[in-house]
């Protein structure tokens, strides 16, 4: 039951999309490498492909209908989109459930210090970091810093060719003997992911001053650029991201190697496959989560009432809101919870399980249960809908092939999915495969995306 490359089948036109569908996604995680970025950036393309919010469309007086393309963003890190379809809400959605947060190094509220002339900020990992992958590369500082009067200050350091980056240190290979024989895990301490930002004092300071000169200097650059001061960061939400823009990988272009590709790969895909819709039977619907690196938690994880609330005040404007037409709408929706799978990696092969891994090029993966230790935490699609699912694939042409996260007890890990099973719909795992997932650049292949894209669409048409 081997799948084929999907390389081996295209023709000329679907090599010229599939590679305009890779250079609109790459210029995609350019935009967005936060979540906050992601919505934002979406929300535009979203306007201009002619969706209207939600709150725009309520405040209009105008009832929902047929063939209306609305959103809504919830505290600017969540986001639903929908297409209205011909038949009522309440027999079901085709739902396309992604996440746009990322791993990454969050500034501490209280950050700033200097140590022997040399001025950080300190930082605490989110989501799941091999810490030692982070130390001795370009950084970029992407986030928001709030004023005590609600002014939201944009800030993106690291990204153009005339900005500075930030830099975390590692010791010199000479004197690391010591550290050499530490494990993986330990050889670089969360405490020690501290970004370097300055070593120039500010001059001619009182002498009580002068201890702390570099972060003088660095302070009056932060007021000077932002108009920010050092009490600011209790209330600013900066992300340390890898600097610098994805790009082609392998000397055949065959790949994408980029920041932040878990999971918005599958969330730029879904959104390409929603924007490609024209008259669905069925409301299309793609939903893009926050917080999912670190269990769907909060107001704007999947945990949330976010989607729930939405899909409610989605009724009430199309005049059919109840409480049993909400649940029904729910439960007859079916998904695909789509996150990426862990690429074979033959470097690594002995924690692969041959005839049941995601290979790059061989389509987007589906995988009816994730978890780990006896698929604890994992949804499990039913037999029935994963069926139904691949016909919808091979209907449409689409290269699909199936997976698990790694061999039996070797490791594993979750997605929305188990969370919108709640609501009794049908959810199924799939995704794209991604080599050297959650490090700062993961890899995948151009014909996987392509093939989500395919995917996607397809199961917004019939599923
Ligand atoms: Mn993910
Ligand atoms: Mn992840």
């Amino acid at each position: 039951m081997e799948r084929k490359n999907a390389w081996l089948d295209y023709t000329e036109q679907d090599e010229k999309e599939l590679e305009q569908t890779a250079r609109a996604y790459r210029l995609f995680l350019d935009a967005g490498k936060t979540e906050r970025e992601c919505v934002e950036e979406l929300v535009r393309q979203a306007e201009a492909a002619g969706y209207v919010s939600l709150e725009q469309k309520k405040a209009s007086g105008e009832k929902i209908k047929t063939g209306d393309k609305i959103y809504a963003v919830g505290m600017k890190k969540i986001m639903a989109l929908f297409h209205i379809g011909q038949e009522p809400l309440e027999n079901g959605m085709n739902i396309l459930g992604a996440h746009i947060d990322s791993p990454r190094l969050d500034v501490k509220q209280n950050p700033l210090y200097e140590d022997t002339d040399l001025a950080y900020l300190d930082t605490h990992y989110y989501g799941g970091v091999k810490k030692y992958q982070w130390v001795a590369l370009p950084l970029a500082i992407h986030g928001v810093a709030v004023k005590k009067d609600g002014t939201v200050v944009k800030v993106a350091v690291g990204e153009e060719e005339a900005d500075p980056v930030v830099y975390i240190t590692d010791l010199l290979i000479h004197l690391a003997g010591k550290q050499m024989q530490k494990k993986a895990a330990e050889v670089i301490e969360g405490e020690n992911l501290d970004i370097l930002i300055g070593s120039r004092p500010l001059k001619d300071l009182d002498d009580d001053k002068k201890k702390e000169a570099v972060k003088a200097n660095v302070l009056n650059i932060l007021k000077e650029k932002y108009d920010i001061e050092e009490e600011d960061f209790l209330s600013a939400e900066l992300e340390i991201v890898p600097a610098g823009k994805a790009r082609d990988c392998g000397l055949d272009r065959s790949m994408v190697a980029g920041y932040g590709q878990d999971d918005r790969v599958c969330a730029y895909t879904s959104f390409l496959a929603m924007m490609e819709m024209e008259n669905p039977v069925k409301t299309s619907c793609c939903l893009l989560t926050d917080k999912e690196e670190i269990g769907s938690v909060g107001a704007t994880g999947m945990q949330s009432r976010f989607f729930e609330n939405t899909v409610a005040e989605l009724m009430e404007g199309m005049g059919d809101y109840s409480d049993l037409a909400l649940r029904r709408a729910l439960s007859r929706s079916c998904m695909l919870s789509s996150d990426v799978s862990a690429g074979y990696d033959p470097a690594y092969a002995e924690c692969f399980e041959k005839k049941n891994s995601a290979y790059l090029g061989r389509g987007i993966v589906l995988n009816k249960y994730t978890g780990s230790r006896g698929k604890s935490g994992s949804n499990d699609a039913n037999a029935e809908y994963v069926a139904r699912v691949r016909k919808v694939f091979d209907d449409h042409n689409v290269a699909f092939q199936t997976a698990e996260l790694g061999k039996v007890d070797v490791g594993g890990g979750g997605t929305i999915a188990y969370i919108a099973a709640l609501y009794g719909m049908e959810v199924i795992d799939s995704g794209v495969a991604v080599l050297s997932m959650h490090s700062p650049w993961e890899v995948t292949s151009k014909a996987d995306i392509y093939e989500a894209k395919k995917a996607y669409k397809a199961f917004l048409l019939d599923a």
